[in-house]
């Protein structure tokens, strides 16, 4: 897609889209369907915040808590706030997001691990350690929100969001075949199928398929505000130009935290 229409597209959505609010990580997304994807972790999310909050009050309350601690890097506070939340509901999404927030803590703990230490290096052990327990926790509750996604879907639940969350948790697991399997049954009802497949094509790095794709999502009316992010992280994949322009563009629409981590990869890159 070229940085005009590019612009025009993402003007457009910035200026119609509401504002949902993800009832599994808290995350504010823009959207101009009835349902879209979180931009924090790309479950399929319908309320507004509002609505949310006068149906279940306690559950707005933790989400919010699980923002300002994940932005503070707080992240035994997330676990905490998550554990409490899934001892009330077993819900794959919200054991998926459980898992995600391990997946952040460990790359979190790995990010300090410093190779200028003099000694044995004692502390880098340690955060070694613990990161790939916590990663190793976070497969776990991948594959146990996928388990409940598919027995949920053997006793008769054929809810597309529900295998579209499988999706989500093979690929977090590496489980590509039998990712693209569920992809390809999801083709028939059509919903979900063009953007899981997209997921499928990156985890795989099979970028120019996933940007085929990308591109047809975006020209559909009121895209997912996310694919305007995959657009430019595909644009950077296949050596397209203005990555970064994209990029930045995306400020107030997408997590900056997200943001910034594309950006150092796309900059680290041009500087090799
Ligand atoms: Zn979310």
């Amino acid at each position: 897609m070229e940085l005009r229409e590019y612009q025009r597209r993402l003007d457009s959505a910035k200026s119609s889209y509401k504002t949902i609010f993800c009832e599994f990580c808290g995350e504010e997304t823009l959207s101009g369907t009835e349902k879209s994807y979180c931009s924090n972790c790309e479950s399929v999310v319908a309320s507004e915040k509002h609505e949310l909050a006068s149906k279940n009050p306690m559950l707005v309350e933790s989400l919010d808590k699980i923002r300002s601690a994940t932005a503070a890097g707080d992240f035994d506070t997330v676990l905490n706030l998550y554990a409490e939340l899934t001892k009330a509901s077993q819900s794959p999404q919200l054991l998926y997001c459980h898992g995600l927030a391990y997946v952040e803590y460990s790359n979190l703990l790995i990010s300090k691990i410093r190779y200028d230490l003099n000694g044995f290096m004692e502390s880098n052990a340690r955060a070694r350690d613990y990161g790939f327990k916590m990663l190793s926790e976070a497969k776990r509750l991948f594959a146990k929100s996928a388990y409940h996604s598919e027995s949920a879907a053997l006793s008769g639940n054929k809810s597309a969001d529900l295998a579209y969350n499988l999706i989500l948790c093979l690929l977090r697991i590496g489980e590509l075949r039998r990712a693209k399997r569920v992809c390809d049954e999801l083709e028939s009802a059509n919903e979900h199928a063009d953007y899981s497949k997209m997921l499928l094509y990156i985890t795989s790095a099979e970028y120019q398929s996933a940007a085929v794709i990308a591109e047809r999502i975006a020209k559909a009316e009121n895209p997912p505000i996310n694919i305007f992010y995959y657009i430019a992280f595909l644009n950077f994949k296949t050596r397209k130009p203005n990555p970064l322009k994209m990029l930045s563009m995306l400020k107030g629409v997408i997590d900056p935290a997200k943001l910034n981590h594309l950006a150092e990869a796309i900059t680290a890159d041009s500087i090799v």
